[in-house]
């Protein structure tokens, strides 16, 4: 590439960055990335079993996923839970099939399944498609998603390294939270799909999604930022956050959602 064309090329690139972490809220240069000799990239990195850890063994049954009581009711598996061992997402996504187990099915266009990397050691969970979502099928693409990828590219990732997922599949009409019988039905898909790509932390977008996973009733304003263990997997953890529809909403909270972030990339960097 000509020099002059290449300087253009990487003055733009600084205007992009520069951008986005002004989207996030920071005023000063000092919280920006360090250098880029130490940004270690997700494709780079193989967890290592630990005792906190376990790597399935083979003949060893799944993790418990099902039958356990949640704020939901008891989340039943529709058979034996080892029958999920070692299934990959195309194996859950072909059971989800074109899924009427609730209400949702009569009025989305799209299952919005989830994408991303299938052995992503982070996820982001929100909680159901909106309507950009439902046209598309893909999760996370209106202007809540924007902002998420921006939120994604500001700890030095790109959407590719991250498997994005919700806890329905399938649009809430209005875009109102997910009803109870609604999560319950739809909850095993994402427990499965989680089991499947075993991340080693889940951010957890806003209320409903926190609240899903961690079968609390807590709010997100006291649970964010905090480690919590996922419930069903030993050894991944969970990171509630803002979600960035509110964010969008509450552009003061951007601030304490940069720190929740700060906090996801130093524990993928294993300072944490
Ligand atoms: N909000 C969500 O919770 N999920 C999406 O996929 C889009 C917006």
């Amino acid at each position: 590439m000509d020099p002059r064309e290449e300087l253009e090329d990487l003055i733009a690139q600084a205007i992009e960055h520069l951008r986005y972490y002004n989207e996030l809220g920071l005023t000063q240069i000092g919280e920006l990335s360090p250098p880029p000799s130490t940004i270690i990239k997700t494709s780079q990195f193989i967890p290592e079993p630990t005792s906190a850890m376990p790597m399935k063994k083979e003949n060893e049954t799944a993790p418990t996923l099902f039958g356990e009581p949640s704020l939901f009711g008891e989340i039943a598996s529709p058979a034996a839970e080892t029958q999920y061992a070692n299934e990959t997402l195309e194996d859950i996504r072909r059971d989800l099939g074109d899924c009427q187990r609730c209400k949702l099915w009569s009025t989305r266009t799209n299952i919005v399944f989830g994408e991303g990397n299938p052995k992503a050691e982070l996820m982001f969970v929100g909680e159901g498609p909106g309507a950009d979502e439902d046209a598309t099928g893909r999760p996370f693409v209106g202007r809540a998603g924007q902002l998420l990828t921006k939120m994604i590219e500001a700890i030095d990732l790109k959407r590719e390294d991250v498997y994005i997922a919700n806890v329905v599949k399938s649009r809430p009409p209005g875009n109102r939270a997910p009803e109870a019988d609604e999560v319950k039905a739809c909850i095993p898909f994402l427990f499965r799909q989680i089991a499947a790509i075993r991340p080693k932390l889940i951010v957890a977008l806003g209320n409903p999604a926190m609240q899903a996973l961690l079968n609390t009733k807590e709010g997100i304003t006291k649970m964010r930022g905090q480690f919590k263990d996922y419930p069903h997997i030993p050894g991944i953890k969970v990171l509630p956050t803002f979600h960035p529809a509110y964010l969008l909403r509450s552009p003061d909270k951007k601030r304490e959602a940069w720190e929740d972030l700060k906090k996801v990339r130093a524990f993928l960097r294993g300072e944490l």
